[in-house]
Order: C-alpha cells, then structure tokens, then sequence
C-alpha cells in the first residue's frame, strides 16, 4: 500500500465517541419522481438513461447528529470526528462521499455521465473535485465504474482502488492502486467480500461503524430493510453469502449499500439475522 502517508487523517476515536450523520445528497429522476420515495427493487439493473440532476436532501442516522447539508454543522464530541457519509443518490444506484480533514473520498461512481451529479453532490456539501484524494470502486460493474474517466479526470490529485480480483475488468485513466482486504484506505478498512463478483470490496469506517457494502448487501424492498448480494447479478451466491456472514461481523451501525436505502436503524441486528438466514 503507497498510501501510508494518508494516515495522517487516522484520527484516533473510542468507540462511541463519534456522532454519525449520513447526509443524503438525492438525484430526482428526469420525469421529475420524488427520489426518496423510488426505491421499489433492491436487485441491481444497470439503466442506460441519462444520469438525472441532483437535489439535496437529508438523512440523519443516530444520536446526536444534526440534520445538516454541511459536514461542518454536525455535532463532533470533544475529541472525536464525525462519522459523515454523503449520498449520492444517482437513482438505481448510490455513490458514497466522506470528507474528513479537507479530504474526501468517494466510494464508486455510478453509471457512464454521472460526474456532473457528484459534482454536484460534492458542492452541496462544501466541496469540490479538488478535495477528492480518493476513490475506491467495490467492484467492476458498469453501474459503479461507469464515471471513473470523468471522475480521475476531473480529480487529478486522487488515487484509484480496486479489489484485486476485478482490477483487469476496468480500465482509468491511470493506474489503480489495488487493493485486498485487511488494507487500510483513508484510515478506512477495506474487506474482502466476494462472490458478487471476485474481486468485490467493501469499506469500513470505524469511526461510526459505517458499512458501505457495494452489491455485497443491498437494501431490501422495503426501506431500512437489508437483503444480500442479487443471485441475478451475483458470479457465486455461496462466496457471496459467505461475505454477507462475514460482514455481520463487523457490527455496523448503519449500512450504505449499492442499491436500495441505507440502513441506518438496527443495522447490525438486521445483518445478523440476514447472515443467520443463509
Ligand atoms: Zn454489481
């Protein structure tokens, strides 16, 4: 990993001590359809429609976070940082943004013609492409891949990761750094969670216990429920459910999955009981 110098951005944290704030930055659909209220199928399946024009909306998961459209307004204990993740609802599928220190990372990019709506998304929280240092791709699949020539062009200074197992699958514009679980991103823990396909990751934020999942769980049809990877669009539904038994172990607080809404209530319960179902 030639990433070690970021760790100046680890911030050291017991565990609790972060407020936890998940900021929804929605995209309406063309036909002008209330974003928060669309998603009806957890099952990824890639659109070939135009990428639809962002409008900000907020999330808030769990005490004492503040309903906030900037990372800057939430409550931060003494002594500890915010756990803030930003969504990027693109409509049938979600891009994630975290900024901590100045820096953000962003964690996927949506279908081909999706940089103008994380552009957006990144205004909307105080940032532009100038503070992205990082993106992380969970896996190879178009409807997460499909923007990274706009994304790494628009942000020069970022490094690219990808699991090791899809990294041929998906050509940038420059080299991705690759990744396997156990590596630490942006003091952000990468796991390995195949199945979905070989090379599929997921990231881990300790700060807060945020899962963002990829396609390795997804949000069930109905909101605030989880489901597991897609047996559709899934390479091997017995790896994948193995990945969704190895994330329950993580205890998350909340889960930011590739499709579906956000877990952010009883998450950890609710991927217990997934796993234990499989
Ligand atoms: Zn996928």
């Amino acid at each position: 990993m030639p990433q070690l110098s970021r760790r100046r951005f680890l911030t050291t944290v017991s565990k609790g001590a972060a407020s936890i704030a998940i900021l929804g930055v929605a995209a309406c659909s063309g036909d002008g359809g209330d974003a928060t209220s669309t998603t009806t199928a957890a099952a990824p399946s890639p659109s070939t429609s135009a990428p639809p024009q962002p409008t900000v909306t907020t999330t808030t998961s769990g005490a004492p976070a503040t309903t906030a459209t900037s990372p800057t307004s939430t409550t931060t204990p003494a002594g500890g940082q915010a756990a803030m993740w930003g969504r990027v609802n693109l409509g049938n599928v979600s891009a994630y943004i975290l900024e901590r220190s100045g820096e953000a990372v962003l964690v996927d990019t949506g279908l081909g013609g999706s940089a103008g709506a994380i552009e957006a998304a990144l205004g909307s929280l105080g940032l532009t492409w100038a503070n992205i240092g990082h993106v992380i791709l969970t896996h190879r699949h178009g409807d997460h891949v499909g923007s990274i020539d706009a994304v790494m062009a628009a942000a020069p200074e970022a490094t690219g990761y990808i699991g090791e197992a899809d990294a041929a699958a998906v050509s940038a514009p420059r080299p991705m750094t690759i990744v396997n679980g156990g590596d630490s991103v942006f003091a952000l823990d990468i796991i390995a969670t195949p199945g979905h396909t070989p090379g599929s990751i997921s990231v881990f934020d300790p700060i807060g216990r945020i899962l963002v999942s990829g396609d390795a769980v997804l949000g069930g049809a109905e909101p605030g429920s989880v489901a597991g990877a897609s047996p559709r669009f899934s390479d091997d539904m017995a790896v994948a459910d193995q990945s969704v038994i190895d994330l329950a172990s993580l205890q998350p607080t909340a889960i930011l999955p590739g499709h579906g809404e956000p877990i952010t209530a009883d998450a950890a319960t609710k991927l217990d009981a997934l796993a234990t179902s499989l």
